[in-house]
């Protein structure tokens, strides 16, 4: 019996092998999972009417910190680069608990959801006065999305020449210990899995070279993927050469976290033997194109990625740095933002669409997301094109120039989570509330 079927669509932007674009057409949905794709299915199941929508993939998020969203726009944070940034942010960090986290989580989750967003990674790397990467987890089952938490980390203090303060560092050995405990508490392998946990030290300029390799061990015995922050602006770039002697692919390569099992965010500033080195061994990617412009970190070379066969999905990165969380206009900008550096004809809206569907479905492992084929997992964005932003547009699919920036209906393994552009599983008002309660007392 199906669950429900998506009725009389008006296009379908599959992302599957052959980028398949259907018009007047349904989706059957049976446990969580695409049945059936094609005109004038019987309907069974609940009916969602689709007519004058875009359906899409639900889009993939690959990099994210979602605490930051208590601390977005922060007036001392406003204008600076990376790692002065970060100075000014860490004693506000330095205060969060356990409340703080959930909430905070929540918030950036909703934002995605309606965004158009149904999997996300997360990326946790501070947990001050008992906060735990469980209480994201927690978030993330209440909203029902897909989630890839990934058990961050900083181990290297001020004291010992590192950049964060030494009350937000912890110890090595109760890192890879906690990281152990998590991934045996809720990292789930299994095709249609809802949470997969990965292994995430902070960044090679906050944890030891020591740290880096253990991570990398220990990811590989449990079987999960390993993440962390490359080659991010230039200052990261003399940071490395300085500290270790060489360039940042060169630091990840020596110390394991090279492969199909890592993903590194940002990458702004690889240069080609390090985009080599990355397609071969299959590594990934996350672009935040925000991000890189609102630190003024400069222009990923995503079509030379892309040209060498690298793996690249799309990040909205911490909502302090972007500030905003809305993937679908990350999306926009990871097209307009390749061709300010390229030209118009380096980026065209398909395929920055399908870098923030498929492509980070690749990044994160998952060949049973990110495209809208049969037997693939129901994870679905329906887009109203029959709006306002839409009016005029020849082709309605290319979302990215002219489209809603906001879901109508989204659905996340089969369950339907955004409804007439709602939430169906949380009171939004009162999260914002107490996130906003929360925000003010930090403030203080
Ligand atoms: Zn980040």
């Amino acid at each position: 019996m199906a669950d429900l079927t998506i009725r009389n669509i008006t296009t379908v932007l599959t992302m599957d092998d052959g980028r398949s674009e259907l018009t007047d057409c349904d989706i059957r949905i049976t446990d969580g999972m695409i049945a059936a794709v094609g005109p004038d299915l019987d309907p069974m199941g609940e009916v969602v009417e689709a007519k004058g929508c875009l359906v899409t993939p639900g889009l993939v998020n690959t990099h994210h910190h979602l605490y930051q969203t208590l601390t977005r726009a922060v007036p001392g944070g406003q204008d600076a680069l990376l790692f002065g940034w970060l100075k000014t942010l860490y004693p506000i960090w330095a205060r969060f608990g356990p409340e703080e986290m959930r909430i905070s989580a929540l918030t950036g989750l909703a934002e995605l959801a309606l965004s158009g967003c149904t999997l996300t990674s997360d990326h946790l790397y501070l947990f001050p006065n008992g906060a735990r990467l469980d209480d994201t987890i927690d978030a993330a089952r209440e909203i029902g999305m897909r989630f890839h938490p990934t058990r961050g980390s900083m181990s290297i203090g001020e004291s010992a020449g590192g950049l964060p303060p030494d009350s937000v560092v912890e110890r090595e050995e109760d890192i890879l210990n906690d990281c152990i405990r998590v991934i045996d508490a809720h990292h789930d392998a299994s095709e249609g899995s809802m949470i997969r946990v990965g292994v995430a030290p902070c960044s090679p300029f906050s944890v030891s070279r020591e740290l880096m390799r253990d991570a990398a061990l220990l990811a590989r015995d449990k079987g999960v993927m390993l993440h962390t922050h490359l080659a991010e602006n230039d200052e990261d770039i003399a940071y490395s050469e300085e500290m270790f002697g060489c360039r940042p692919g060169q630091y990840a390569e020596d110390l394991g976290w090279t492969g199909d099992d890592v993903w590194h965010a940002h990458c702004v500033k690889l240069d080609g033997a390090e985009i080599d080195l990355f397609a071969r061994s299959r590594t990934g990617v996350a672009h935040c194109p925000c991000s890189n412009c609102r630190l003024g970190s400069g222009i990923a070379p995503v079509r030379a990625m892309r040209d060498a066969g690298v793996r690249v999905g799309l990040g909205v990165d911490g909502s302090a740095s972007n500030d905003a969380g809305n993937l679908v206009a990350e999306a926009r900008q990871a097209m307009l933002l390749q061709r300010v550096a390229r030209g118009a004809d380096k980026m065209s809206a398909r395929e920055a669409l399908w870098i923030a569907t498929r492509g980070g479905a690749e990044v994160l492992g998952r060949d049973d997301c990110g495209q809208i084929a049969v037997r693939k997992r129901a994870d679905i964005a329906v887009w109203d094109v029959s709006g306002v932003e839409s009016a005029g547009s020849w082709d309605p699919a290319a979302l990215l120039l002219a489209g809603p920036t906001r879901v109508k209906h989204l659905f996340v393994e089969g369950r339907q989570v955004v409804r007439d552009g709602y939430l169906t599983t949380i009171d939004l008002p009162r999260v914002i509330e107490t996130q906003n309660r929360l925000a003010t007392a930090l403030a203080r």
